[in-house]
């Protein structure tokens, strides 16, 4: 069987640089959980991910890299590591995801490194219920993170992103709150359907909400008109009317866009998937890099999987978002 559509130019790679975290979000862990975390000596080493960019993936067309993980700025040495990818010639884009708790001293060091784009986690404007959703006891981390925030804004990364993802019961009441972070600053909010991808309770009792329920609540509120800026990435993206930013929405959930997808996934443990709902074909270039294999070789094999996506995705299309999946975002690199 073959895909119905031309396939899409494969070129962004999502690199996760380390499966751990500093908080442990309700929708992105499992509740009480004892993950296997990747031994830190099967972490890709900052040489082999930039030996794969060079040697594999740049030949093969990628040029839009983004860094994420776990918390991409627990990686030691992240710094150097977006210096020496952002100095690639081939390099035309580069990004990172991060929960912004390290953001109010890393911002100046990652802009001058030459990062440019971020996005920032931010589910809610209350410290309690950010405490509530990020986990932990103690002091809420909000202002930390609202903190990283607004020295990126400063610094003056762009465009800056807020992700929001939004459980029924938890945060659901904030969403006109959080959109009009996008009016006065130009900021792009990101509404993200919530997935059953890392804790499974959680999305049992509380189910989902869909973009469209979202967008009206906004629409009704403000108005939206369709934006002509547009990401790289599968977010349908609009403007609250007068305003500077843009709200985003990912609907993963209740709109497959498997046939829109143009990246790969690199796992911090160096394993290479075409879907982040489907381990299937996944290859662990780690390993191969170690035992010697020729790079020339690895590039052959990374080609065959890039060449299977458009399959790979049709077939998760045909059969709905549910895949096989035993690793939670934090650990496949969100
Ligand atoms: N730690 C960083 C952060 O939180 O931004 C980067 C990694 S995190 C896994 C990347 C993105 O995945 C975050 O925006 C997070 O909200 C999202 N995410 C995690 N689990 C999710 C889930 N079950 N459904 C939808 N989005 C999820
Ligand atoms: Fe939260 Fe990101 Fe950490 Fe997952 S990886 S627990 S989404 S901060």
């Amino acid at each position: 069987m073959t895909s119905p559509n031309p396939p899409n130019r494969i070129d962004y790679l999502r690199i996760s640089l380390i499966d751990r975290c500093n908080f442990q979000c309700v929708y992105c862990m499992p509740e009480g959980a004892d993950l296997q975390y990747a031994l830190k000596e099967h972490w890709l080493t900052h040489d082999e991910i930039l030996q794969l960019l060079r040697e594999v993936f740049i030949p093969l067309g990628f040029t839009r890299f983004r860094l994420t993980g776990g918390e991409p700025l627990l990686r030691p040495g992240i710094v150097e590591l977006v210096r020496a990818i952002a100095q690639l010639p081939q390099t035309e884009d580069l990004a990172i995801t991060t929960n912004g708790f390290l953001l109010a001293d890393l911002a100046q060091p990652l802009y001058e490194a030459g990062l440019r784009r971020i996005n920032i986690s931010l589910d809610s404007l209350n410290a309690e219920t950010f405490q509530q959703i990020i986990g932990g006891r103690g002091r809420s981390r909000w202002q930390d993170v609202w903190r990283g925030i607004q020295t990126a804004h400063k610094v003056g990364f762009s465009p800056l992103k807020l992700n929001v993802v939004v459980i029924p019961g938890i945060n659901d009441h904030e969403v006109l709150d959080l959109a009009a972070l996008s009016i006065e600053q130009e900021w792009h909010v990101r509404f993200i359907e919530f997935m059953p991808i890392g804790n499974d309770t959680l999305f049992g009792s509380k189910g989902w909400i869909d973009s469209e329920s979202i967008r009206a609540q906004i629409r009704d509120r403000w108005g939206i008109k369709t934006s002509s800026i547009k990401g790289n990435g599968p977010a349908d993206v609009f403007q609250i009317t007068g305003a500077k930013g843009t709200i985003g929405f990912i609907s993963q959930m209740s709109e497959c866009f498997c046939d829109r997808c143009n990246r790969m996934r690199l796992s911090a443990d160096g394993l290479l998937r075409p879907c982040l709902l489907n381990e299937n074909g996944q290859i662990d270039l780690r390993t191969s890099l170690r035992n010697g294999i020729p790079l020339s070789k690895i590039r052959e094999q990374v080609a065959v999987l890039v060449n299977e996506k458009p399959e790979i995705n049709f077939k998760m299309r045909e059969s709905g978002v549910t895949g096989a999946y035993s690793r939670t975002m934090s650990q496949i690199g969100g």
